[in-house]
């Protein structure tokens, strides 16, 4: 059964394989279980659901929150060849007749719905006459109330399956994976002994940090300046705060939208609308903004203030890099924002208990803003996941990417302030009285006489203040709660003051920026766009750029070789790659390259790929990679100086290997490793690499695994 779901993903989607999970969850689909999916945001919880509902005989329900985004969703599946359709209060009733007739004839395999729509007398009535042989429920943390997103409509959706004969099979999915929660799930909706996985919660591609005690605007602008091209969004607490962070990036001139509930409809579904189509670059949102979105090419979200927990900050960190290329989540610490989300949940949670609940989560949050280890393993850890290495090397506390200054002298000279203002003032008084400003209260409270007036003149109020900022969130201050807070010494800072201890502040270094786009890429974007805006689907939807790039990188030139990227199905090879095909041959014929044509990929699965020189006399690409490798360049160097994937040079070289030229291979494979290789090649097979990597300590990288493959295809 797997194989022929195996071919269904490929036929339409354009995937080889199946994610880690995604596999085990439709087998248990197939085998008629209900099925409980627990997995992170981005993993491809949709593909679970979408490739069993092709293969059983009736419909398949899915039941999705938003409304506005099942258009997008339906639009998809419909792109790629399946047939699917939504029923909501957008349509006219005439709409809705028309497309519960096509439900009822078995033409839709996928109906969306509205969990609203299921507290419907009526529509339960319909919902008998159809052939309905599952109800997928999305997002399906939305029954507990201890989750984040509570809708009382999901209630409704046990009794309602109650009432369908014979029994659907159930599948749930979520990223939200507290027991609380879990039991809520498989309770409320009525599963029945369901197979529960959960899943990944890694995202690899996912670059983690946390930046402690910077001034967040400052830091803002650097970034979008220095990630002008890519996508991201910024989520901020409050409206007033989302409302100033876009007004800052528009007058710096950045393509940028806001969103939040403040606004009304038509203006929040322009923004999302403008984001999704690539008309803008960058959104600044409240919480409110992305349940459920998919774009795919989110390259960064960055949090302004701390999110309440964990399991809110995974899954809108998450939205970024769905589409597997590398990606950043990065969060902005500031104390007092602990203080907001105290406040906010004093507002808006009422029984103790959940109360106390909350608290808990949030000092989770802010643990995870203090702790020294692996950022990556402590997500893992919490939702239970034990499988992570200590040390991930794609988090801001594995790669240290700051430059320590030593900043105690400028520390005591506002921890004696603080000190003699008697710990009574928040930290704007402080600053000015560092400053030596004149200003009213200043004056009236008779500061100017203190021996610490003055002191910081060389500075600006912004940069004491961004200074007391950093020793709040090094914990050498604390902030009282209320609405006055007001700066206190902590012990810390006591041994600073005595000279006893030192203070450092981490300064960021700047990034060089990642790859730049090649030329192919943005010719290939364009097209994308131009082909969204004639068909009034967002791009994303036509290609994932991940797809692109892979296209800007292999030069595929005929049909079977733009087949072989990810991401191209049947059913879009059909509708567009003639269009990508033209634009590829011409670029390559400019610029006297070497297409990529034949019959399969040249991936980790097969070495079948032949390339064909369209201008004779050109020095194939596989062969220049050699020859920078046979000057003495490691392949990460020659990466680099191509600027192509690292994937894309092992290939090269592997290539290189298999046309028989002569490649010094044993410099790439760990001679200490070479024996327990070829064992555990012989033990897992040498179809895919993952499960040989899997029995190999994990040091021996996948290119020497590769290596050895081509070493001993080389002997037989
Ligand atoms: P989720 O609902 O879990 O947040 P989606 O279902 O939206 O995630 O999938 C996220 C992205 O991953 C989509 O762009 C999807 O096409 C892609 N994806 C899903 N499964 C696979 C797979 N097996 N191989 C490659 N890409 C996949």
């Amino acid at each position: 059964m797997i194989e022929e779901a195996k071919k269904l993903l490929k036929r339409y989607y354009g995937y080889d394989t199946f994610r880690e999970g995604q596999e085990k969850v439709i087998n248990s689909i197939l085998t008629s279980k209900d099925t409980f999916g627990i997995m992170p945001t981005g993993a491809g919880k949709s593909i679970c659901y979408q490739i069993p509902a092709l293969m059983l005989s009736g419909i398949t329900i899915v039941v999705s929150p938003l409304i506005s985004l099942m258009k997008d969703q339906v639009d998809s599946l419909n792109n790629i060849g399946i047939k699917a359709s939504f029923i909501n209060s957008t349509l006219d009733q005439h709409e809705v007749q028309e497309r519960i007739l096509m439900a009822v004839s078995g033409y839709t395999k996928l109906l969306y719905v509205a969990p609203e729509r299921l507290e419907s007398e009526s529509f339960c009535q319909l919902l008998k006459t159809m052939p309905v042989s599952m109800v997928a429920i999305d997002e399906s943390h939305c029954v507990s109330q201890w989750g984040h997103d509570f809708r009382p409509s999901y209630r409704s959706i046990a009794p309602l399956i109650r009432n369908i004969s014979p029994r659907p099979i159930i599948s749930a999915f979520t990223a939200t994976a507290t027991e609380d929660v879990k039991n809520d799930v498989v309770r409320l909706l009525g599963l029945k002994d369901p197979d529960i996985y959960t899943t990944g919660f890694d995202r690899e591609n996912l670059f983690f940090s946390v930046i402690r005690g910077e001034n967040k605007k400052d830091y803002i602008l650097k970034y979008v300046e220095d990630n002008r091209e890519s996508v991201g969004v910024i989520y901020a607490a409050t409206r007033k705060e989302v409302d100033s962070i876009y007004e800052l990036l528009k007058i710096k001139g950045y393509s940028v939208g806001k969103y939040h509930a403040g606004l009304n409809d038509s203006e929040r579904t322009k923004a999302q609308e403008d984001f999704l189509y690539d008309n803008i670059n960058i959104i600044v949102a409240t919480n409110a903004f992305g349940m459920g979105i998919d774009k795919s090419n989110v390259r960064y979200v960055i949090h302004y203030n701390i999110p309440r927990n964990m399991e809110a900050y995974y899954q809108e960190a998450g939205r970024a890099g769905r589409d597997g290329e590398p990606s950043e989540c990065i969060l902005l610490f500031a104390a007092q924002d602990i203080v907001l989300q105290k406040f906010l949940i004093e507002q808006s949670i009422f029984s103790e208990e959940r109360r106390v609940n909350e608290y808990r989560r949030l000092q989770d949050m802010v643990d995870y803003c203090h702790t020294t280890k692996c950022l990556r393993k402590y997500i893992l850890e919490y939702f239970g996941d034990e499988s992570g290495k200590e040390k991930c090397d794609n988090c801001s506390n594995c790669k240290d990417e700051t430059e320590l200054t030593d900043i105690t002298i400028e520390a005591q000279k506002i921890f004696s302030c603080i000190a003699r203002v008697k710990q009574r003032f928040g930290t704007v008084l402080v600053a000015q009285v560092l400053k030596g400003s004149k200003d009213k209260k200043v004056i009236e409270l008779q500061f100017d006489k203190l021996s610490t007036y003055g002191i910081m003149k060389g500075y600006t109020i912004k940069e004491v203040k961004d200074l007391i900022n950093i020793l709040i969130a090094d914990n050498y201050l604390a902030l009282s709660e209320g609405q006055f807070p007001v700066v206190r010494l902590k012990e810390r800072a006591v041994e600073v003051l005595k000279g006893e201890q030192k203070v450092f502040q981490k300064i960021q270094k700047r990034k060089v920026k990642a790859a730049e786009d090649n030329s192919l890429f943005a010719i290939l974007k364009a097209l994308r766009k131009s082909i969204s805006e004639r068909e009034m689907v967002p791009p994303y939807i036509i290609f994932a750029d991940s797809t692109l790039r892979e296209m800007s990188e292999k030069y595929p030139i005929d049909e079977e070789a733009i087949l072989s990227i990810k991401g191209v199905g049947e059913s879009k090879l059909k509708k567009y790659g003639e269009e990508f095909l033209k634009v590829i041959v011409n670029y390559v014929k400019d610029n006297n390259l070497q297409g990529m044509s034949g019959t399969l990929n040249y991936n980790e699965h097969n070495e079948n790929h032949k390339e064909v020189a369209i201008e004779k006399e050109e020095i194939p690409s596989h062969v220049i990679t050699l020859n920078m490798f046979n000057e003495g360049k490691s392949l990460k160097e020659i990466t680099e100086l191509r600027n192509l994937k690292f994937t894309t040079i092992e290939d090269h070289i592997m290539r290189c290997v298999l046309e028989g030229m002569d490649v010094d291979l044993d410099s790439i494979i760990p001679k200490q490793y070479e024996e327990a290789i070829i064992e555990a090649i012989k033990k897992a097979g040498a179809e895919k690499l993952k499960p040989i990597k899997e029995i190999l300590p994990e040091e021996v990288s996948y290119t020497a695994i590769k290596a050895v493959l081509c070493k001993i295809k080389i002997k037989i």
